[in-house]
């Protein structure tokens, strides 16, 4: 059987219009409140995926080693991070098989490297990226060059890239579909634990706000692709009954979905993490 753990790589924030796109300030503060900054808090929520055989990490967080500007700018805070988390859990990061980031925007992307030294973090991991979203990363846009940042890109050259096209099975259980809306390259990540089916929909639906389809970031490059696969992923997680696992909610990153009696989807959180019951060995509790 295959156990998930959910571990964090720390918080930090970001401008809250730009996570909320054409959606009003009045209607968006009331879900994730603005600091004076205007900024919001994002967790950094990722899934360590052991399926007996491979240990598999999904997204990385934002990283280690980045310059005392770059911190202050994204109030990037490191009480937890996903190196301690995992040696909590008695994992090496030389055990990890593979890495499979939704995209390699900072956040997502950030902890495959140490930003000072440019070491890998996972040595022996595969990541498993799109074909456009890699070609994205070297030669970003102006749109999202400040997401796509060397200090964590150009080490990734030295990486065992595996690239895919489309949807794929990366092992028995794992599954990557590729999306867009987000970046041109967005895949989301699918774990089958025999018991339930995880839904990490990556920055499709970043927190618990964002699962009203209409709702998506000013930074997609496709927004409304970003929309209708939402749309597309939320329904059948309805209707299947998936557990989603919400990439920047800071305080109830695991729930499902339901519609409610005005036909609109409604985020509803696990009441506590310990009550979920594929959750294994989680080594601290989210608030
Ligand atoms: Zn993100």
């Amino acid at each position: 059987m295959i156990s998930v753990s959910l571990i964090s790589d720390g918080t930090f924030k970001l401008d809250g219009g730009a996570m909320h796109g054409v959606v009003p300030r009045s209607l968006w503060q009331k879900a994730n409140a603005p600091d004076e900054k205007n900024r919001i808090l994002l967790g950094l929520n990722c899934l360590l995926v052991n399926t007996g055989k491979e240990k598999i990490l999904i997204e990385t967080g934002v990283g280690i080693g980045h310059s005392e500007k770059f911190s202050e700018l994204y109030a990037i805070d490191k009480t937890r991070t996903l190196l301690k988390e995992l040696a909590a859990l008695r994992v090496d990061p030389e055990e990890i098989a593979y890495v499979i980031p939704t995209h390699l925007h900072f956040d997502h992307a950030g902890g495959l490297a140490d930003w000072s030294t440019g070491k890998l973090l996972f040595p022996k991991a595969k990541v498993v990226i799109q074909k456009e979203e890699w070609e994205a990363a070297l030669h970003p846009h102006p749109k999202n060059a400040a997401s796509y940042l060397p200090e964590f890109l150009e080490p990734l050259k030295k990486a065992s890239l595996e690239i895919v096209v489309g949807n794929r099975e990366i092992v028995p259980g794992v599954r990557v579909e590729h999306t867009g809306g987000h970046t041109h390259g967005h895949q989301v990540v699918f774990v089958e634990t025999g018991k339930v089916t995880i839904a990490y929909l990556g920055d499709l639906v970043p927190t618990a706000a964002h699962v009203n389809p209409l709702w998506a970031m000013a930074y997609d490059v496709e927004p409304e692709k970003s929309i209708s696969e939402k749309k597309r992923l939320i329904k059948q997680g309805v209707s299947d009954r998936w557990t989603f696992v919400l990439v920047h909610d800071p305080h109830k990153p695991v729930g499902h979905v339901a519609l409610d009696e005005k036909e609109r989807y409604v985020y509803q959180p696990a009441e506590s993490l310990s009550s979920i019951s594929w959750l294994e060995h989680a080594p601290v509790g989210i608030s």
